[in-house]
């Protein structure tokens, strides 16, 4: 028997136990946006701080001007190390009346099909998910007396109130923090038989563009046919953006965009995500994006051009004839991996400024942005961990991209120059932030075997 096999062993052995300590932890309402869950946050961070000095590692409440942070530090000597990233704060409750089960009273649940869930506030989103690391170092250490990987873990208290303290507590612990990788245990799995290892996360440019023509709002019988409306100009700006195959027309706008590998696009296909599934919830069928990509693509892997609002002129009850003097569009764009957002702000700015019509000018306002943040595909870390969750699952864990933001990896990335691999066992119908979140037991049990597993791959 394999080190490795005998650790899973105990991990299977010992499952009550974690339940038991998990539990507890689930106990503690540590809600953080709501000031009365002050100190019940602190117990939460406390608690686990306690939890870590009982597995041999230097753990610390670090105060912040807001909820504490907590660390605990291996010093085995492996060579290497990895920062470990979670959360201890759980959102708000309420409607409270809608839970089955009173929130802060964890309970295993039998859900649809026999499916056994924890069924409590913080199950999934995030302390059932920090716990399947913590549980994983417990067996390791149990059993090896030692880690395959040193270990940082670092679990804050105010994700769900926007980490406002993290950012300086991280500038602050650079030396402290510093790991070869970041893993992340906020995300979810594919579906429930399919593991995936999130690898990029989109960049964001917006802008506010102000078009003006004439000098005053006019009467449109006395001027109609002879002066120009900024809607119009606005309009047929927005409308020239796309082409009719819904590339986005801006020259240099997809500057340095990488493509990803055959092989990771291979993967995507393979997960059939159709029209029905994707767009059918919200009452859509056709996908507007680039002809010839799929659905995984157009949401994350390719740059979007998006109008958020748009407005100008009279839109009171009634009618009022009117042309307007002024038409403003705020928009903005998701930016994927290569992309520089002023690089791409002063494209949009350029295309938008070539299409201005005499007399009419044009004034932007924002333009604020941030890049995408992606690990490499051949970053090596990304194909053992890939390949050791393939070992518990029974098939290989999808390398995915989320469409939107999780500000920490850009933080990692930025001041601890670190890149991240997100893996999570949540499922999509966990209901985090919801009444009755839950956690399968399996997510729990299989989520702390993947770690062991990943661990020790992350050695090799
Ligand atoms: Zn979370």
């Amino acid at each position: 028997m394999t080190d490795l096999d005998r650790v899973l062993a105990t991990v299977d052995a010992d499952l009550d136990g974690a339940l038991e300590r998990l539990f507890a932890f689930l106990r503690i309402p540590s809600i953080s946006t709501d000031r009365a869950y002050a100190a019940d946050c602190r117990r939460a961070g406390q608690w686990l701080v306690d939890d870590l000095a009982g597995l041999g590692l230097t753990a610390t409440l670090n105060d912040t001007p807001g909820h504490p942070v907590v660390t605990g530090i291996s010093q085995l000597g492996t060579g290497k190390r990895v920062l470990f990233y979670g959360h201890y704060d759980v959102q708000p409750v309420d409607p409270l009346e809608l839970w089955e089960n009173p929130p802060f009273e964890p309970k295993i649940i039998e859900g649809p099909n026999g499916v056994k869930r924890i069924v409590a506030r913080g199950s999934s989103d995030d302390k059932g998910q920090v716990m399947t690391f913590v549980e994983a170092c417990r067996a390791y250490l149990k059993v090896t007396g030692t880690l395959p990987v040193d270990v940082t873990i670092m679990v804050e208290g105010e994700e769900e109130n926007g980490s406002g303290n993290l950012p300086p507590f991280l500038e602050a612990h650079r030396e402290e923090l510093a790991a070869d990788i970041a893993l992340v245990c906020d995300t979810s799995m594919w579906n429930a038989t399919t593991p995936a290892i999130t690898v990029s996360l989109r960049g964001l440019m917006h802008d506010e563009i102000v078009v003006t023509c004439a000098n005053r709002d006019l009467h449109s019988g006395y001027y109609g046919g002879a002066a120009a409306n900024p809607l119009h100009v606005l309009s047929t700006i927005i409308g020239a953006v796309h082409g009719p195959d819904g590339r986005i027309t801006i020259p240099g706008f997809y500057d340095g965009v990488v493509e990803p590998p055959d092989e990771v696009k291979a993967q995507w296909n393979a997960l059939g995500l159709t029209p029905e599934v994707f767009l059918g919830p919200i009452g859509l069928s056709q996908p507007i994006g680039e002809r010839g990509r799929s659905l995984v693509e157009m949401t994350t892997s390719r740059p979007t051009f998006e109008v958020n609002g748009m407005w100008g002129g009279y839109i009171g009850e009634g009618s009022k004839t009117v042309i307007p003097s002024i038409a403003t569009a705020k928009i903005s764009c998701r930016l994927v991996a290569g992309q520089n957002p002023v690089h791409v702000r002063d494209a949009v700015r350029a295309f938008v400024r070539s299409l201005i019509p005499a007399d009419c000018t044009v004034e932007f306002r924002g333009g604020e942005g941030s890049p995408a943040v992606a690990v490499s595909h051949d970053n090596p870390n990304l194909a053992k961990a890939s390949a050791a969750l393939g070992d518990e699952w029974g098939k290989p864990a999808v390398t995915v991209g989320a469409g939107g933001s999780i500000p920490i990896v850009g933080h990692f990335k930025k001041t601890l120059d670190q890149d991240t691999l997100l893996i999570g066992f949540a499922l999509d119908d966990d209901r985090i932030h919801s009444p009755n979140e839950k956690y399968d037991l399996a997510s729990f049990h299989k989520g702390i075997r993947s770690w062991v597993r990943v661990l020790a791959a992350l050695a090799a």
